[in-house]
């Protein structure tokens, strides 16, 4: 992709997200590409500093976050020659006006505003940019997760930022969807006439989506204790995830033909009513237990945890699709911290034989995983003889190995994401209607448990989560792949 000249403001600019993954992120683009001239990087917070002190933070935070084998000390000092600093408040209309100086020579060329902080400042801060004419028709907005508590605060912050921004301008951020494998999926659908005959309930028999930490809240507690699983990982990640993989094949790759499907994906989950919460959702809290042999403190022991947080660390769902394609093939998600191993998979389980003539065990069969974490990588289980006498069968796969493949680096989901912001390609950002149709769905969990008023089930770190999550599943005479 050739990139055109940009300027990136980027507000939160010295937060942990900036160190960790955009700047990193945009280091790497920059060492691969030709055309950098025009790259122009402002990192944006309220601390006063200089240029040389931001660049120091820099040196100091966020170039840890780039594997040994990726740094080049040439390229890096190249790269950071184009980065600025900005001391401003967000929320102070006055602070906007250096801003505005600094942007004065720049008004046709693409300008990308990324908002790295806490959502609440969003509909101050696009404000406070249109008031001070910093919005051009070539202004792009970025916006970081959590786009909201629920339906009713998404709305607002939506609402809000739709005042001063077209849609074509709001870049939602799932960095899921930046994944390479997500892609995968998308090609492995859309690129390949095979799978698309079985894409359905005659073949599949279950789906299992797990996102599986193995890190606690990591020093964002009071962040996460107001959010939790659901609505951290669930409403997010793992729906976009599950649209993805149960879209009708869309007519075009453009935005909207994409994002039109996902949204009717999201609009045919079955709604989870108040006499489904118990058998349809798990929702649990890690106690202390150990994580690689190393011993850890429970939840309510964490930094900035109330001792009496009833906030969920575990989630598992039992979802369904109301059309013709997934009618009555459950979609399971799951979900935790403090989980045994650090895994994020998609698992496809296909219907065994219609008639066995070959000894298979029940839990063996064709099955379709799609790796995220910790490596990227698509297996497709085949039942194969087993070498000697006997005609006996087990699954083999055949591991699509990216790395073994394709010698080069992979892109990190936000290199993808940055970039596709700068060039204002929307189709791996959410647009505003799916995101609404997600909490729709989301909020009447979240009812249900209030309601049921049970605190979380509790599990100890290091496993799979607590043993409800299994019945969820086994009452379906199914299991999770892990315990398959
Ligand atoms: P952080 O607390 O480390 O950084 C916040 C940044 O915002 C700082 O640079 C701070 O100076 C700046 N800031 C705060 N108030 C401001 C104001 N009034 N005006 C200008 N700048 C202001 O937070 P973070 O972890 O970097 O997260 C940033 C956003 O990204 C949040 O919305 C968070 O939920 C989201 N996010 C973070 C992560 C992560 O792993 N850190 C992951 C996903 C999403």
């Amino acid at each position: 992709t050739s990139l055109q000249e940009f300027d990136l403001i980027f507000f939160g600019g010295t937060g942990d997200l900036a160190m960790r993954k955009l700047l990193p992120a945009l280091y790497n683009r920059f060492r691969d590409s030709q055309h950098t001239q025009g790259w122009r990087i402002i990192g944006v917070a309220r601390q006063d500093m200089s240029r040389d002190d931001y660049l120091n933070l820099v040196n100091e935070h966020c170039r840890q976050f780039i594997p040994h084998g990726e740094f080049d000390a040439v390229a890096w000092t190249a790269f950071t020659a184009h980065l600025e600093y900005l001391k401003l408040d967000g929320l102070l209309a006055d602070d906007y006006a250096e801003l505005a100086r600094r942007l004065q020579h720049s008004t046709d060329r693409v300008r990308v505003f990324y908002l790295s902080t806490a959502a609440s400042l969003f509909a101050q801060i696009c404000q406070n940019l249109s008031a001070a004419g910093l919005v051009t028709p070539q202004t792009r907005v970025v916006l970081e997760k959590p786009l909201g508590r629920d339906r009713a605060s998404s709305f607002e912050i939506n609402e809000a930022v739709g005042k001063i921004f077209e849609e074509r301008q709001i870049f939602r951020i799932d960095h899921y969807l930046g994944k390479e494998t997500v892609q995968n999926l998308i090609a492995l659908r859309f690129g390949n006439s095979i799978f698309e005959p079985l894409w359905r309930r005659s073949n599949i028999q279950d789906v299992q989506i797990t996102i599986a930490e193995t890190v606690g809240v990591e020093g964002r507690g009071e962040y996460y204790d107001r959010y939790g699983a659901l609505r951290d990982m669930v409403q997010n990640h793992l729906l976009q995830l599950l649209c993805i993989l149960a879209m009708e094949p869309p007519s075009s790759i453009d935005p909207d033909a994409v994002r039109d499907e996902k949204l009717k994906v999201l609009r045919a989950l079955k709604p989870i009513t108040m006499d489904a919460i118990k058998t349809k959702t798990v929702r649990g809290q890690y106690r202390a237990g150990a994580i690689d042999g190393k011993a850890v403190p429970g939840y309510l022991n964490e930094d900035g945890i109330p001792a009496d947080s009833s906030t969920e660390t575990f989630v598992a769902i039992k979802a369904e699709l109301e059309n013709w394609r997934w009618s009555g093939v459950p979609f399971y998600l799951r979900t935790g911290k403090r989980m045994q191993e650090r895994v994020a998979e998609i698992v496809i389980n296909f219907r065994p034989v219609p008639h066995a003539i070959l000894p298979v065990s029940a839990s063996e069969g064709n099955r379709l995983v799609i790796r995220l974490q910790p490596d990227e990588e698509v297996m497709l289980y085949l039942m194969v003889k087993v070498p000697g006498a006997e005609m006996k069968v087990r699954p083999v796969d055949l591991n699509l190995d990216f790395k073994q493949e394709f010698k080069t680096r992979q892109w990190d989901a936000y290199e993808r994401l940055l970039m596709d912001a700068i060039l204002g390609k929307l189709t791996l950002f959410m647009r505003r209607d799916e995101l609404d149709a997600a909490w729709r769905w989301i909020d009447p969990i979240r009812d249900g448990w209030d309601a049921l008023g049970e605190p979380p089930k509790g599990y100890a770190a290091g496993t799979w989560g607590p043993t409800a999550a299994s019945t969820l599943i086994t009452r379906d005479g199914f299991t999770w792949r892990e315990d398959g």
